[in-house]
Formats: C-alpha cells, structure tokens, sequence
C-alpha cells in the first residue's frame, strides 16, 4: 500500500448494503411475484444468497452493471426432495435460511467455508428444535453443516438468546409469516446489534408482512404471505465507515452519496463517534460528508454496531488520546476473533491495544508506528480496516486482501479513488513539512530531498540553536523570556549549507553540547518563536515553498502544507545515530540529552512536538538514508506537478 501524501479527497458512490441485499433476496425469493431490487450488492455473501434461492426454485433475472435484479419467489415455503445448500462464508445467508428451510418440506444439507463451520449456530438450531424442527450436526453440536429434515413448522413461540448474533432473531423472523400458526420470539437476553433486527422489521413490511413488538424482548409475526416489492437498496453503511475514517485519518473531506440520517443500517452511528471525536460532519438529505479534524479519544459502546470496531480501532491508531471500544465481546465469534486480531495486527505496526473483556483499548502513540505486514484471517474486515493504516504509514502489506470480495469486491479501487491528485505548482507555497524528534534522521534526509526536488531547504532547527549562540555569548539568562526574544529579533540569522550568525559563520558552534543543553529552553519560550516563525514563513512564502524540517512546520508554521511527513525512529536508533556525531559524549549521556529534548519539545505550551493532523509518518529506524529521500520524494511529487 502506498499512502496519501495530502488529504483524501472525494465524492462516491458505494455498493448496496449487504445485510439489505440479503433480506429483501430471500423476502423475493418468498415472495408472489417479481420483485425488482435496485443498489443491489454483488458479492460473496449476496452470491451465496442468490446461489441458494435459485436452488430452491426462485427466477433470478440480474443486471450487474447497474446493480439491480428481478426476482420472481416461489409464494411460499421451499419444497424440495434432496437439496444442498453452501452459504460459502456468510452469516446472514446460513442464519437467515435455516428457519426458512425448516419451514419447508424435504431433506437439506447446510454447510459453508471452514470459517463458518468455526462460527456459532447452536442457539438457532436449539430454537428450531424447541419449535419440533429435525436437525441433525454432521459435525460438532452447535455448528454446520447440518442436515435438515423439513416439514413445515407448527409450534407458535420459542425462546432465544441473542447474545452471540442478532442473525438467529433475523433469520427466525424472516420464515415465521412461513410458519403455519404464525410465531411469538421470545428473547431471553438483551439483543445486540439491536438495529439489524429493525433492518430485518423493515424489509419484511416493505415485502408487505408485519412484525408486532409488544415490548422489548417479544417479537409476534402471523402467519401470511410476502408480496413483491420494488426496493432500493441502500449503500453499506459498514462499508462507508471506512471511507469516512479515511477522511478523519488524512484530515481530508469525503462524501458519500445515498446514505442519510435516517439510514435504517445501524452503522451509521459510526458517524457519530466520528463527530464526538471531532470530526465535522454534514448531513445531508442524499448524502453525508466527513471532514476531518481532531481525533480526540475517549470511550464508545459499539454494541449496536459492532461491525465498526475495527474501523475504530484502526483509526485509534492517530488519535490525540486512548480509545477504548466497549460492548463488542460477542465479536470474538465472528468471521475470527475480531478483537484478538485487531491486537496482533496493530501492534506489528507499533499501536499498543490491550483486549479487554467486551472490547479493546487502543493506547496510540503515533511516534511509534511502523508499516508491517498484516495478516486477515480471511476476513473482510480486517483488510479493509487495516489498509487505513497505509494512509499515513508507508510499507504496510496486507496478506490475501482479497479476502475483501465477501462483501466489497471493489473495496481497494474505491479506495483509490480518494487518492489526492497532484496540484499544479503555479500559485502554491509548495512546502514539504518535515518534523520529528532529533536523530530521527530529518536534517540529512531534509537536505538531500531538498537537492532532490530542487527546492530550497530551511532547517529551522538551526535559527533555534544560533539564538540558543547569541544568548549563550550574550551571556543572558535564557529563562529572561523577554532579553532572549528580543536578541533573536536583533540576531541576524542565515540558514542553508552553514549557519551565519550576525554574518559570520557559526555552523560547528551551534551544534556544541552546551548548545543542545540549551537550545529546547530557548525554543519554549513563546516569544522566540512568534519572531523565528514569522521568518520561517517569509522566505519560504518568498521563494514559493520548500523543503522545511523542524518540530512545528506541520503544526504551525505550515499546517497547510501541500505535504506533510513526520520522521520517528526508535529512542536506541535515535540516540545511537547523534552518537555517532558527537565524539565528545557518550552513549548514554547522548540518549539522555535526547530524551530530555523529546520531553520539553513534546510538552512545551507553545507548539509541541506533535505529529501534524494528515501527516505521514515515517519510521526509518530500518531504512537508509536514500530509502527515506526516495519514498518522501515519491510522495511529495505525487501531490505537486513538476
Ligand atoms: O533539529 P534540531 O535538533 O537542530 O533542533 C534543535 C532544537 O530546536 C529542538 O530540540 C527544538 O527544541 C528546537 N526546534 C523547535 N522548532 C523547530 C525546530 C527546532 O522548537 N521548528
């Protein structure tokens, strides 16, 4: 994966929602008539739908190219003699047939891909017992494949926990108009995914049956008839929460077509989180948009829509504190362990993420990520969240990606499409930001990308240590805000191969050990800052932009830079490499001074050390110096015409 070198930017349209897709299929299937669905998904899960639907005697007439489809039901319960059914790796397909096919008449196998074999089934097909249903586990107790030996169903109310999946009540409530005297659900504990049982509510009146809810926990359907229907299919809300994280991670503005506040899919409450942690967002009336901003942190219950979780997570990775996701322990039990997955894969990239209970803590630390390679555990969902990571981090590889065709085929492609474009360099202070800590390789990476890209280079760093100089010849107290600031604006500082100070050369003077003891005292001191800061933008203003390296260009002096990268390297790489400059101090003593630096620049009132809202960040702890140049050069030249 490659990142974006500036914000995503972009308008889309997204495929159908697949939990919408799969209901209103089998409503048709059922259904009298032809029914015509239009935003419809086409991928794994709707393929095993519409696979298993034909099989048992619906029409299906498709138009991919224009994601619509006919269906004609067979206006009633499947009958068939000898029928087997692969629901490949599709939760909803498998749980929402199961009580359908029970319902019919004849012998059924039910099976799927090895990781659904893994998943749980054993409350539905203990419900379906309970009902006087013939299930047989060909396998282990509780999970497919099973045979199924239909003959309608004729008991009226069951009991069910859906504490492991919401798809079991689904699946009960699409059949129950099937059973002949109707059915009364009874949930014996709190539901999660609560709004996808609404969904299923939803999709069953558009197919002209009703579901009564005298309270909470009782779902009452009589026995009746769906009827054809004509629906629109709305875009996945789950799918789009990763187009919006990607606009929250970039500090970019994406904007999605067709979804709106009153989107039935439960997902969309993911662009609420997104607005607590200091997202804008704009609801429109066909559309909404991200555009981000801060990524604060704090603590969400994702109960309800525990299909963004890795979503979070993912974009945890760049927030301003730790965000901790609640409610979500049922999703050990998905396509894998969501969450222990979620911890392998982001600490390889250098997240610390402690599992907890019923969710995750994410502890980020952006001056530790790294790319890596990252494994999916064949799920959709792992791809899809972890490639968000490559927004800002080179090198990250994702393992069998296509494992991402279960649900959004397109998903990388779409993607893509936010990619920033590169600016025509007339009218632009092109500026590359680069910051970071000392020995993180900036100064000699920021050269030489300058004499890369022609531009002029601007180590700000070096107008802190020559005031840092003055002061220190001057002999004035560098805690006397006011007497420093006033010789950093009396001081006449030249910065490029060498540092003149008052136009005399000063370039190995300003790099002594008294001057690293002093210079991060110097740079606290607001003042000082207000004068070198001006400068900093004056000449690159002057000279249209270039390559300007430092603690606060991102942040401050060019929070719009056209590119923004921030360099890390490990604390022991980092000291090692200032160590091999120095021939005056130890090892131990240079990786003190650096700490002792990363602490006041990093927590200083006045523009801390930070990584810059959008900016990519680097580790080169691994890498040469040319590795660096060569990546950042990429970068900055796909954002800005030559
Ligand atoms: O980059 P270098 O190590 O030469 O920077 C010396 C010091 O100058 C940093 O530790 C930091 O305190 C200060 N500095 C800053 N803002 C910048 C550049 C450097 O505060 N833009």
């Amino acid at each position: 994966m490659q990142p974006f070198a500036a914000p995503a930017e972009g308008i889309i349209s997204l495929p159908g929602s697949k939990s919408q897709t799969n209901r209103a299929l089998l409503c048709a299937a059922l259904s009298e008539g032809t029914s015509r669905l239009s935003g419809v998904l086409y991928a794994e899960d709707t393929e095993a739908m519409l696979e298993a639907i034909v099989s048992f005697g619906a029409v299906v007439e498709e138009d991919r190219q224009n994601f619509e489809i006919e269906v004609t039901g067979i206006a009633g319960a499947p009958v068939f003699q000898e029928l087997a059914i692969n629901a490949r790796q599709s939760g909803t397909t498998s749980r929402f047939l199961l009580p359908t096919l029970a319902a019919g008449n004849g012998r059924v196998t039910l099976d799927g891909d090895q990781e659904l074999r893994a998943r749980p089934f054993s409350e539905q097909i203990d419900a379906l017992r309970d009902l006087g249903c013939e299930i047989e586990e060909l396998d282990k107790r509780g999970g497919l494949p099973v045979v199924v030996s239909a003959r309608g169903v004729e008991r009226s109310e069951v009991e069910i926990a859906a504490a492991t999946s919401s798809q079991f009540v689904s699946g009960l409530l699409l059949a129950a108009p099937l059973y002949s005297n109707g059915l009364k659900i009874n949930l014996t504990s709190p539901a999660i995914s609560r709004p996808y049982i609404e969904l299923t509510v939803e999709v069953m009146r558009d197919f002209g049956v009703l579901v009564e809810q005298p309270d909470d926990s009782t779902y009452v359907v009589n026995p009746g008839h769906y009827r054809a229907a004509e629906v629109h299919i709305e875009p996945d809300a789950s799918a789009a929460s990763y187009f919006f994280a990607a606009a929250a991670i970039t500090h970019g503005r994406v904007r999605i077509t067709g979804l709106h506040s009153e989107s039935r899919q439960g997902d969309i409450r993911f662009v609420d989180v997104l607005e607590q942690l200091g997202a804008k967002v704009v609801w429109g009336e066909n559309y909404i948009e991200v555009e981000g901003d801060r990524i604060r942190g704090g603590t969400f219950d994702l109960r309800d829509f525990s299909d963004t979780t890795q979503t979070l997570a993912a974009l945890a990775a760049f927030a301003e504190n730790d965000i901790e996701i609640t409610g979500v322990g049922f999703i050990r039990r998905k396509e894998t362990d969501r969450i222990a997955a979620m911890r392998t894969e982001l600490t390889k990239c250098g997240v610390e993420v402690k599992e907890s209970e019923d969710g995750l803590i994410v502890r980020p630390n952006l001056w530790s990520l790294k790319g890596a390679r990252v494994d999916t555990y064949n799920d959709h969902r792992m791809a899809m969240s972890m490639a968000l990571l490559s927004l800002r981090i080179p090198r990250i590889e994702i393992n069998d990606h296509e494992c991402v065709n279960k649900t959004f085929p397109d998903f990388f492609s779409r993607l893509e499409e936010l990619r920033p474009k590169a600016k025509s360099r007339e009218n632009t202070v092109a500026v590359a930001a680069i910051d970071g800590p000392a020995g993180s390789g900036k100064s000699t990476v920021a050269r030489l990308l300058a004499t890369e890209l022609k531009l002029p280079h601007f180590d700000t760093g070096a107008m802190y240590r020559a005031v840092a100089v003055a002061a220190l010849r001057a002999e004035i107290d560098p805690d006397d805000q006011d007497a420093t600031a006033e010789l950093a604006e009396q001081t006449k500082i030249a910065i490029g191969d060498r540092t003149f100070i008052d136009e005399v050369d000063a370039t190995d003077e300003i790099r002594t050990p008294e001057v690293d003891q002093l210079v991060s005292v110097v740079a606290a001191n607001p003042k000082v800052r207000r004068v070198l800061v001006a400068q900093q933008r004056k000449w690159a203003t002057e000279l249209g932009g270039g390559v300007m390296e430092g603690r606060d260009i991102g942040t401050k002096v060019f929070p719009d830079a056209i590119f923004k990268a921030f360099l890390t390297a490990q604390p022991e790489v980092r000291a090692r490499r200032r160590y091999g400059q120095s021939s005056i101090q130890t090892l131990g003593d240079v990786a003190e001074d650096i700490e002792r630096r990363d602490q006041i620049d990093s927590t200083r009132s006045d523009s801390p050390l930070q990584v810059a809202p959008g900016a990519v960040v680097i580790d080169t702890s691994d890498l040469t110096v040319e590795q660096v140049v060569s990546e950042l050069a990429n970068m900055f030249r796909s954002v800005v015409e030559d």
